[in-house]
């Protein structure tokens, strides 16, 4: 998981703030030699860590005691917001041509990612923006790029610009753009060549099609997993092209996040989005703020109702809601409303974005594959309709047909029984509460 092994350190150092009425010099020295090896240890930046560490020590001596936080509290708002502006401050949009299409150009190493983000864009924009994209093959030295992108483009449904590798790539560009307008799309994103180190004939090339080109935005695509190299890549791309943001990819498998945390600093260019993992949909804006409330645990609520909004049919989830309050809901429900969630990503990815889940220990050990909910789905397959609509009819003989039925151990049913139960209860207390004045409360 993205991060985990600073946020363990950062929370644990941070716990100990907490409970503070008083907070000593000492105090500060203690945490801010804590945070220091923290970040250290995620592979940030040297010098990006001692400002960092020095920015926090200044402003949590001189912290003022404000009436509604502790000055624990207090130390652990101020390491946010420093965790936040180290990121970038506030999330950086994409840009938006005056004239369509909006040219983006997208570079970057080999292996990186950048023909997958090339693909994962132009979805992001076409389903979040309602966007019209038009992908560009422009890396005419290997075959293979040309035919990966047509795929990629064939997978989502969206239109890919090419003609093969004999064509120079200013010209592919230009005539892309020219297609774009003549079929009305607004975006164009034009996957360059990439080569396995920078090298000064790519350089050329690169700089050659931004010149002819005057692209709105250039991102450079880097594997978050490289650390301290794709921090240097940053850098040297930059120089030469001046880029305009930053797509850090792979960040799913990045538990240390020191690239992250420094390309912003070191480059002065905005990390823009984020690549989540392999599918064509896993890529996200990127949000300082949000990202530094997850790795303090104090989870990432927004970014989980944004998931939510966007894989969860609004009605279907009303008549979960109304199933719910009335108490009336089953097996069948129930299903229904695992497989929603199951839509939204794996679970540990989603336990990752709600405050203080790593906190809880019981959670760690706990695998989180999604093999437990496909041996939930077959016990509640293996019921007879009746016994999904009313779950009292269960006796030991029903019980052990079921487990039968889905192979799985008799004490697997029965738990499931028990939590559908307790849920049960727990619903219609919930509805009682909010009900208003058919409410529990009324009778107390
Ligand atoms: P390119 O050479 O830079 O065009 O790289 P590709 O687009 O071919 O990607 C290289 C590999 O990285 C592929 O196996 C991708 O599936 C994988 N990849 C790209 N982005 C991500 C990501 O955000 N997370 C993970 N886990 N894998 C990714």
């Amino acid at each position: 998981m993205a991060f985990e092994g600073l946020a363990d350190r950062l929370q644990s150092t941070i716990k100990k703030m907490t409970g503070k009425g008083k907070v000593s010099e000492q105090d500060v020295k203690v945490m801010a030699r804590e945070v220091r090896l923290a970040l250290l240890e995620a592979d940030v930046n040297f010098k990006v860590v001692k400002e960092f560490v020095n920015n926090i020590r200044t402003r949590a001596v001189g912290a003022e005691v404000m009436e509604s936080l502790t000055p624990g509290q207090q130390v652990i708002k101020i390491v946010k917001e420093e965790l936040t502006a180290l990121m970038g401050g506030e999330q950086s949009k994409i840009a938006v041509a005056d004239r369509p299409p909006t040219v983006i150009m997208m570079v970057g190493l080999q292996g990186a990612g950048k023909t997958t983000t090339t693909g994962k864009l132009a979805n992001l924009l076409r389903k979040k923006h309602n966007r019209k994209p038009l992908l560009v093959a422009a890396d005419v030295y290997r075959p293979a790029a040309v035919d990966q992108l047509k795929t990629v483009g064939k997978q989502l449904n969206i239109p890919v610009f090419e003609k093969g590798t004999d064509a120079n790539p200013v010209e592919i560009a230009n005539e892309a753009i020219q297609y774009a307008k003549e079929e009305h799309l607004d975006y164009v994103i034009i996957d360059t060549a990439g080569r396995l180190h920078i090298d000064t004939d790519l350089m050329d090339e690169l700089y050659q099609i931004k010149q002819n080109l005057s692209p709105d935005e250039i991102f450079l695509v880097v594997d978050s997993m490289t650390g301290q190299d794709a921090v240097n890549v940053a850098e040297n791309f930059n120089e030469q092209l001046d880029i305009t943001g930053v797509i850090l990819t792979k960040l799913d498998g990045d538990t240390r996040g020191g690239a992250a945390l420094s390309i912003k600093s070191v480059t002065n260019k905005p990390i823009k989005f984020i690549g989540m993992g392999e599918k064509l949909d896993q890529l996200e804006d990127f949000h300082p703020d949000r990202m530094a409330s997850r790795i303090l645990g104090m989870g990432d609520v927004l970014s989980l109702i944004e998931k939510a909004e966007a894989t969860i049919d609004e009605k279907k989830a009303k008549e979960l809601e109304d199933k719910m309050r009335s108490a009336s809901f089953d097996f069948d429900d129930f299903l229904e409303q695992m497989e929603q969630v199951r839509s939204m990503g794996p679970l540990d990815e989603l336990l990752s974005l709600l405050p203080g889940a790593n906190k809880m220990k019981g959670l760690k050990n706990v695998q989180l594959d999604d093999k437990q909910l496909v041996h939930v789905e077959a016990i509640i397959k293996s019921m007879t309709k009746q016994e999904r609509k009313d779950p009292s009819l269960m006796n030991p003989s029903r019980k052990k047909r079921i487990a039968q039925g889905s192979g799985r151990p008799i004490a697997e049913v029965n738990r499931l029984i028990k939590q559908f139960n307790e849920m049960r209860k727990m619903m219609k207390q919930m509805s009682g509460m909010t009900g208003g004045k058919k409410g529990k409360r009324r009778k107390g």
